[in-house]
Formats: structure tokens, sequence, C-alpha cells
């Protein structure tokens, strides 16, 4: 279980559009740093992003992948809490813990956090830092299978997300969008008590997403979306419209269905430098709310970690396929042509 060759597989991404899987050596584990074997990672619409244009900050070639669980095959000095063998599961950040943001318990926006993420899961090692191996690692229960804890990290996302709501007075509530994310949301949502619609474009989606316990709709443009949360939610429009999808269409879009009085949660990230326009009567008359969300704090992470081992978000329907690590190409073309949710990618052993 321990013996840790000294070269892995591990993919790189060389250009928009394009990734290698290389022989690369095995990083080593220094003072409380855990170096983990990847039993399974998870392709995220952050990676596609990646894939398709490349990464300002990102020098090629990039390490990539950061949703992923696996086994603990070597610990640095110091490490007491995990040992090799251990199964674990784990998100690819953690705050710095003495910045402003942190003091002031928006944790999920520290930029060293950021700075310092975990990048690399599409690989058979990956090496996890002390800050991450103190905050953000934590043991997975025998019923939990390593593709679906790896969803740890999205669903640390969305409950975050889902922090910045009131649901004590949410009520009915549209999710705009049926990728991973957006379901999930609906699925988180719920939990929160709110009655949910999830406008998508893709039925096998919605299909997942009425699995959950929501309601769904097919809206292919902005005037169906309007009518569907019409008929839905009365002509008033939606108390709460979560935008999942990340472009500056969906999110007039999702200023567009809010009622007066009613609350956008922007959820799904655009590319800086994306302008969007509202109409500013919506924002001051009628005081509908934007409200932004981004990454995850500790405290979202302890809570998605006990929503997935407890079995109350089951991400099983959203990994609808399973590729090795060979074929990543093939799993990020299947996600961009929506052939896939999720894919989940497992490090092929002993193959070369
Ligand atoms: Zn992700
Ligand atoms: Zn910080």
């Amino acid at each position: 279980m321990s013996d840790v060759p000294s070269t892995m597989r591990a993919a790189f991404l060389l250009e928009p559009g394009r990734v290698e899987v290389r022989d690369v050596p095995v990083p080593r584990a220094g003072p409380g740093a855990v170096l983990v074997r990847v039993d399974a990672a998870l392709t995220c619409g952050t990676d596609v992003k990646m894939f398709r244009r490349g990464h300002a900050r990102l020098p090629v070639p990039a390490p990539f992948g950061h949703e992923f669980a696996g086994t603990v095959a070597a610990v640095g000095s110091g490490v007491d809490a995990f040992a090799p063998g251990d199964e674990i599961m784990c998100v690819p950040t953690a705050p710095c813990g003495a910045c402003r943001l942190c003091a002031a318990q928006r944790e999920n926006l520290c930029t060293a956090a950021i700075d310092r993420m975990v990048l690399g899961a599409y690989a058979e090692f990956v090496l996890l830092p002390r800050h991450v191996v103190t905050q953000h690692v934590f043991r997975r229960p025998a019923s939990l299978p390593a593709h679906a804890a790896a969803a740890l990290e999205p669903l640390s996302c969305v409950v975050h997300g889902a922090s910045r709501v009131d649901w004590a007075r949410a009520g009915r509530t549209v999710v705009l969008g049926d990728g991973a994310i957006a379901l999930l949301f609906a699925r988180v949502a719920m939990l929160n008590g709110a009655d949910v619609l999830v406008l998508g474009r893709h039925e096998d989606r919605l299909a997942v997403a009425r699995g959950y316990g929501a309601d769904t709709a097919l809206a292919p443009g902005d005037d169906a979306a309007a009518r569907e949360v019409a008929s839905w939610c009365g002509s008033a429009g939606a108390p709460l419209v979560v935008e999942c999808v990340g472009t500056a269409e969906t999110w007039r879009l999702a200023a567009r269905l809010a009622a007066i009085g009613g609350r956008v949660l922007l959820f799904g990230g655009c590319a800086a430098g994306t302008r969007v326009e509202f109409d500013a009567y919506r924002i001051h008359y009628e005081e509908v709310d934007l409200i932004g969300a981004f990454h995850y704090t500790p405290r979202a992470v302890a809570e998605a970690y006990r929503l997935l081992c407890g079995g109350e978000v089951d991400v099983e329907p959203l990994i609808t396929a399973t590729l090795p690590l060979g074929m990543l190409q093939d799993a990020l073309g299947m996600i961009m042509d929506r052939s896939a949710i999720k894919v989940a990618l497992t490090p092929d052993r002993g193959a070369s």
C-alpha cells in the first residue's frame, strides 16, 4: 500500500484544446504534507473552461484537475492525523487564517487560498500541502465510493452559495441551468426547505433534477423561461432566482425573472471583464437584490462533508461516465458536447 513508485502518469494542459498524459516524478511529501494516491477525479466546469481557453494565471504545460478522493500513500514529518492506507477526501484549498477576510469569517475570499490551490488531480498521485492537510482533509467513510467523495469540492461551493440566502423567507426558488452545479443547488435548496423549479435545456439532466424532487421545465429561451416562471410562481415572478450557468445572458435573465422585492443569487461565474446590463429600475424601485457567491468557507466544507457522508446529497446521478485517466481529453469532450454531466477519471494502475 505504501510502496510509492518513482514516476507516475499525470495529465497536463498543453494549450487550449489539448491535454497530454506524461510520465513525471512522483512528488515527495515534505514536512506537514500528505501524498495521496488518486482513486477518482471528477471533471468540473472550471476545468472545461481552462481546457477551452487556457488560463491567464496558469503557465503551460499545467497540471490540472482539483476534484478528487484517494488513499494516503505517504505522509511527511509531523503528520499525525493521517497514515498510509487511510482513505480520504478533501478540497484543494484552505484559507490562510491571518488576513482581514479570514478574520471576518469570509475565508472563501482569502486570496492566499486561491493562490495556493492544489492542481493536478488528473494524475496517479497528488501532494497535499500542510495548510490543506490541517484544515480540509477528511476520512472517507467506507459507504462513500471515491468518485462520489470527489464531489466534496463542488458541493462545498454550493453549500457556501446557499449560505448567502435567507431560506426562512425563500419560498419558491427558480434554479437557472441544468449542469452539475445547478442540480446540486436544486438539491441543497430543497434540503433548506425551498420549493424548486429547475429551468434547463436538456431533458436528461432535468430528469436528474426531478429525481432530486424538483419541478422542472424545458426553457429553450428567455421568453420560454419567463412563461414557465409565471405559470409556476405566478406572474409576479420568483422570490429567489439562482443563476447556475455563468453567462452574461443568463445573469441578465435571472434578474428579469425575479419578483419585486426578490433576490437573485449569481452563482455561475463569468470570465473576468464580462459586462452585464441590468435595468436599474428593478434594482432601485423594485429592490431586487443581486447577490454574488464564490468558493467555500471551512464551515461550508464541513457541512458538505456531512451532507455527502450522510447520504442527504446523492451525487451518483451526476457522475454519468467513468473513464481511465488516459482518456481525459475524451472526458472533457463529453462535458462540452453535453453527453455527460460529470465524468470520473480513474488512474489505470499498472497500465502505461
Ligand atoms: Zn470544481
Ligand atoms: Zn486569509
